[in-house]
């Protein structure tokens, strides 16, 4: 966690609201992920957050990319620079996979000079994905149960264990290559018997898809959902890697390359906003404060990723129950209706949130025309931090 100390100084050198961003924590998460699973890639999700510096320092550490659009592709392609002229496919497979099982026509046009490889889930993408992008590779998302998981996928997304084969088929006899299999068990998934009821279900279509003779499907694509330390009720990464390991080396074949897509799990506890005071009151014998963020903001994720972020003063002192509001005019903007806060909070005093790192500014609007918080960056290797 950085320092109240230096949060306070880069507030009043830059101004608030400010999204600190420390990579490295970013680095050290990924470092995290590839201790604990030697065997997996991690292909980072790019809409967790989409911040160019995070893509950077993902890319210098090793990580590969989950993208979900031609822009987040772009994001990707950008900023890693070191593209191979020569076996260019490859490496796009190694560095890059499209995982938004629908795609339009016209980012299949434009994705196909890159030999991309994407998922698919249905039949209609195989018929657009032979059409607009021929040269791409395939991977079939499945469906899988999601018990749990605080951001459910399993309603909008995968094709059913049932029907997995008979499309991995469909593919193949319309002339495409299925590459492999690939699921989420939903976003922050603290329920790890999701994980193992998922590879249990891919086993079983890996071994019927081999048995129709279909070889070449033999990537194995566990998803995100990893889950965040957002508070102590949430197990350690080491003990869902230990699970995981034990069903790899139980199910699958050491030559099954097993990739994972990431997001969460690399960037939330990577940054920590910086807000003020810009309003108090008492309210039905409550105290109120609003701030400077809000839900339509770097706090959209208290609408869209269900998640409940804290606040820390920078001051201490008896405390009460509080109420956070953000700054646009639209009643549904509360941050929080109990936060344990000081007494003596006063107008341009300083509060933050940790942990705020995923599924945050990537899908904050600028309603009311807020801005945008400014990005600062910590232990990149470009500002000092002390
Ligand atoms: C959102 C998403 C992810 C990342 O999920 P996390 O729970 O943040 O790890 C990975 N893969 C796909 C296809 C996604 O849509």
């Amino acid at each position: 966690m950085l320092s109240p100390k230096l949060l306070k100084q880069l507030a009043e050198q830059h101004g608030t609201p400010l999204f600190v961003v420390d990579h490295r924590e970013v680095r050290r998460n990924y470092a995290t992920f590839k201790k604990y699973l030697p065997r997996v890639q991690a292909y980072y999700a790019v809409k967790a957050n989409p911040d160019p510096g995070i893509v950077r320092t993902l890319f210098k550490a090793g990580a590969s990319f989950d993208v979900a659009s031609m822009p987040e592709f772009m994001i990707v392609h950008e900023n890693i620079r070191s593209m191979p002229a020569k076996k260019r496919q490859d490496w796009i497979w190694d560095k890059i996979i499209y995982a938004n099982p629908v795609k339009d026509n016209r980012t299949l046009a434009e994705l196909d000079p890159y030999k991309p490889l994407v998922t698919y889930d249905n039949l209609a993408e195989v018929g657009k994905v032979k059409r607009h992008a021929p040269h791409a590779g395939l991977i079939l998302r499945i469906n899988v149960p999601n018990t749990g998981s605080v951001v459910e996928l399993s309603s909008k997304f995968g094709a059913s264990p049932g029907e997995a084969v008979d499309l991995i088929e469909a593919a193949f006899n319309a002339g495409l290559v299925v590459e492999g299999l690939s699921f989420h068990v939903g976003s922050q998934c603290t329920n790890f018997q999701n994980y193992v009821q998922a590879l249990g279900i891919a086993d079983s279509i890996f071994k019927e898809a081999w048995d129709r003779g279909y070889h070449k499907v033999n990537i194995l694509d566990i998803g995100g959902g990893f889950p965040a330390p957002y508070d102590q009720h949430v197990r350690p990464f080491s003990e869902l890697a230990k699970t995981l390991n034990t069903e790899f080396e139980r199910l699958f074949p050491p030559q099954m390359e097993i990739l994972a897509e990431p997001g969460r799990f690399l960037v939330a506890t990577s940054a920590t906003l910086v807000v003020e005071i810009i309003g108090k009151a008492v309210r039905n014998g409550k105290q109120c404060y609003t701030i400077n963020d809000g839900v339509y903001g770097t706090y959209s994720g208290v609408l869209f990723d269900h998640c409940q972020y804290h606040f820390k003063p920078f001051k201490s002192g008896p405390t009460q129950i509080s109420s956070v509001f953000g700054p646009t005019c639209d009643a549904l903007d509360v941050v929080s209706v109990a936060e344990e806060l000081p007494v003596n909070l006063d107008l341009g005093d300083l509060l933050m949130s940790e942990n705020i790192g995923a599924y945050t500014t990537a899908s904050a609007t600028n309603f009311n025309g807020m801005p945008a918080p400014k990005v600062v960056a910590v232990g990149d290797g470009r500002e000092t931090d002390h």
